[in-house]
């Protein structure tokens, strides 16, 4: 008999899709601060999101519920790529000289190529049933459009994306690969809304951010009851629905019979690396496991290592509820670094609290050592990672390599939540040398989070 935890590739039965999502919620030693309506400053209630929102995700937001079933219908188009794979890098450990044993669990086997359609499909299937005929959204590497598009193609919605302008000049392939599956694409900031032609009227050649985009999204849905936004990140609900990845992977794990030492993930609003650790913090909580867990961030857009813990709102315009968060101001513009999908200001309230909460570590890196990393990866292992998911590699190379010196054999896991097909240009760029690294300075940080709306602290 062959060794189980030798395999390269430990896979599961359609039979064993998760049938329920994990909410975290109900398992935390406390609750994260509440989200703020913007003009009262009480807490928000589920009537101040019901013009963008359906109630279904808006009661899925704010629930305590340990488990939440999976409809029918969602796990239908699930079993289009799900139970998705988990790989032993067995050639990168051999390549690194290791004796940690790495693993990855492998997103980008989905449509879109990343994590992103475990939520878009949940999003598409509620807001469909709930009358609604069209969804607005912004996305930035164009992977949430990609996923969205996709989604709304399976229940017969129409998909309207505003795609950050950077990625748009960046990632063509991206915005046709969008209107194949059927989406309307427009680069943000555009002048069909107010929000985008504030910008442009102050900044004509703006490389606009995912603030922005979020501000022409929701501008356009709050005006029409047909419409709705959905957002691919940052939410509870967006965590909530990536938890299948963390479920998947803990009884993986469990086939072969080990347990993560360290769960290493990107970081740009937080639900790739939420969806994957969740239920491994779940048993964490409960005493019967005890990895580390660590974000990884760029250095240009560092929310969590170099951002302010406050409540602030989700665009830029400041159009959404306040949310309590690791946050560079809303005003942020980051460097237009590859990794388009974690170029955000802020970070999802609900990491943010774990992190508060001392219950996750946070480490950042600049880009070139992540491609040199996606680049070793690639050689080894035989995928082109995206380069959000490059972030998380540094670090577990990192972490080898360390492993390497000290000679100890720990189980690192990480999420590769998505393929790089269409970020070749990136590629190129690093292998031609040209890309640069961009950390951003005391002062600047400093400047753009002194715009932070002024919340007195509870009573
Ligand atoms: C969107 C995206 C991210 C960043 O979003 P999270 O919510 O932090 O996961 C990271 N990687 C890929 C491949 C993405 O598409």
């Amino acid at each position: 008999m062959s060794d189980p935890q030798q395999a390269t590739k430990i896979t599961l039965d359609e039979s064993e899709i998760p049938r329920r999502w994990y909410n975290i919620l109900a398992d935390l030693p406390s609750p994260p601060p509440p989200v703020l309506h913007p003009g009262t400053l009480q807490p928000v209630g589920p009537d101040d999101l019901a013009p963008l929102f359906p109630m279904a995700l808006i009661l899925q937001e704010v629930s305590g519920e340990r488990y939440v079933d999976i409809p029918e219908e969602v796990l239908d188009v699930y079993r289009l790529w799900r139970p998705s794979p988990l790989y032993r890098a067995h050639r990168l450990e051999k390549a690194l000289g290791t004796p940690a044993k790495i693993f990855y669990k492998y997103e980008g086997v989905s449509p879109a190529g990343s994590h992103k359609p475990n939520t878009a499909v949940a999003q598409a299937f509620y807001n469909a049933q709930a009358g609604i005929r069209r969804l607005t959204t912004e996305t930035g590497a164009g992977q949430w459009g990609t996923a969205l598009a996709f989604a709304c193609a399976q229940f017969g919605l129409d998909c309207e994306i505003w795609m950050v302008r950077a990625s748009y000049d960046q990632k063509p392939y991206r915005k046709i690969m969008m209107e194949t599956f059927g989406g309307v694409v427009h680069p943000s900031p555009s002048d069909l809304t107010v929000a985008g032609r504030a910008i442009l009227a102050e900044h004509p050649d703006s490389t606009g951010s995912l603030g922005i985009a979020i501000s022409e999204a929701v501008e356009v849905a709050a005006q029409d009851p047909q419409t709705n936004y959905a957002l691919g990140s940052v939410l509870n609900h967006v965590l909530l629905h990536q938890t299948v990845i963390g479920q998947e992977a803990v009884a993986q794990f469990a086939q072969i019979g080990i347990t993560p030492d360290l769960i290493v993930g990107c970081t740009g609003g937080g639900s790739n690396f939420a969806g994957l650790m969740f239920p491994f913090l779940r048993d964490k909580l409960a005493g019967r496991i005890n990895p580390t867990i660590r974000a990884v961030e760029p250095a240009s857009c560092p929310s969590l290592t170099r951002g302010v813990y406050a409540y602030d709102f989700g665009d830029t315009a400041g159009m959404t509820p306040l949310m309590k968060m690791h946050t560079l101001g809303h005003e942020f513009i980051p460097d237009p670094i590859h990794a388009g999908g974690l170029r955000y200001h802020g970070m999802s309230p609900l990491i943010s609290h774990i992190y508060e909460l001392g219950l996750m570590e946070a480490v950042s890196k600049t880009q070139r050592e992540c491609f040199e990393a996606g680049v070793q990866f690639a050689r080894t292992e035989g995928i082109v990672p995206a380069p959000e998911p490059t972030h998380a590699l540094a670090a577990c190379i990192e972490e080898a390599l360390r492993c390497k010196e000290s000679g100890e054999s720990k189980v690192i896991l990480t999420a590769l939540c998505g393929h790089g097909h269409l970020d070749l240009a990136a590629y190129g760029a690093y292998l031609a040398g040209t890309l640069t690294d961009h950390e951003l300075s005391t002062e600047e940080i400093q400047e753009y989070v002194s715009s932070l709306p002024n919340v007195p602290a509870p009573a």
